[in-house]
């Protein structure tokens, strides 16, 4: 069976990846590295840090194989996420700077570390105060990357995934499930928040498990020579 090593810290990816792919993989994520280094996402898009992320964390696993147990064998991978909010209004912002969006300053600059969701938030509704429904749209995209570890390199053709989920941006933020911005994303053809929808029916439709189901495409094609586990 294929492991999966998710790189994020983010508890709730870990939750909807393990969610939406289910029994068929075998998951391990930072929580089980809490010493890995931390990867600073300070590339222009989501694709390259997406790569970053894996490939960073595939070649440190790939050294610590060496004399750590906890490090898996064969047919190990590392699935990193690299996801975000593009608000057509906003010219595609908060996008890549989306988990650091309120601490953004003026220049385009970035810190290091994250945003809380609750200042990401306010500061959207800020900036689309004057705005109207239709002048709303909006996007999740997620992108995920998938890395072997021994050797740290890409076997897959293209070993980038993408999906999106189109929708528009509430007026308020509605709804306590999920992360980030769910409370405000309306997808497309509902009335609902992501938040208000909750775990199960976001992930029907989210820009992440549409990335995930073309990943497993892949990962049953190429890897697993056709063969459904
Ligand atoms: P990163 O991929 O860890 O760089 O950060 C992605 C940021 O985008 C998160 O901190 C959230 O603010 C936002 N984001 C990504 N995916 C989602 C989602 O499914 N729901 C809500 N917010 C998301």
């Amino acid at each position: 069976m294929t492991t999966l090593i998710i790189a994020t810290r983010n508890a709730h990816k870990v939750q909807e990846i393990q969610a939406v792919l289910g029994s068929d993989f075998r998951y391990m994520s930072l929580k089980d590295f809490p010493e890995a280094p931390k990867v600073v996402e300070d590339q222009p898009t989501m694709q390259k840090n997406a790569v970053k992320k894996a490939r960073e964390l595939a070649k440190w696993l790939q050294y610590l194989s060496g004399f750590d147990l906890r490090v898996p064998g064969a047919s190990a991978y590392v699935l990193a996420d690299d996801s975000g909010l593009e608000v057509d209004a906003l010219n595609g912002a908060p996008g890549v700077h989306s988990a650091r969006f309120a601490a953004l300053d003026h220049a385009g600059s970035a810190p290091d570390e994250n945003s809380s969701d609750a200042d990401n938030n306010a500061k959207l509704l800020r900036l689309l105060a004057d705005f109207p429904t239709e002048r709303r749209a909006a996007r999740f995209r997620c992108v995920l990357s998938l890395m072997q570890v021994k050797p740290p390199q890409p076997t897959l053709a293209g070993h980038l995934f993408e999906g999106t989920c189109e929708g528009h941006i509430a007026f308020d933020p509605r709804g306590g499930a999920g992360f980030g911005y769910d409370p405000l994303f309306i997808p497309v053809g509902g009335t609902e928040s992501f938040a208000e929808l909750g775990e199960e029916k976001k992930n029907a439709i989210s820009h992440r498990s549409k990335a995930l189901a073309k990943m497993r495409d892949a990962i049953i094609t190429l890897i697993q020579g056709g063969k459904r586990f």
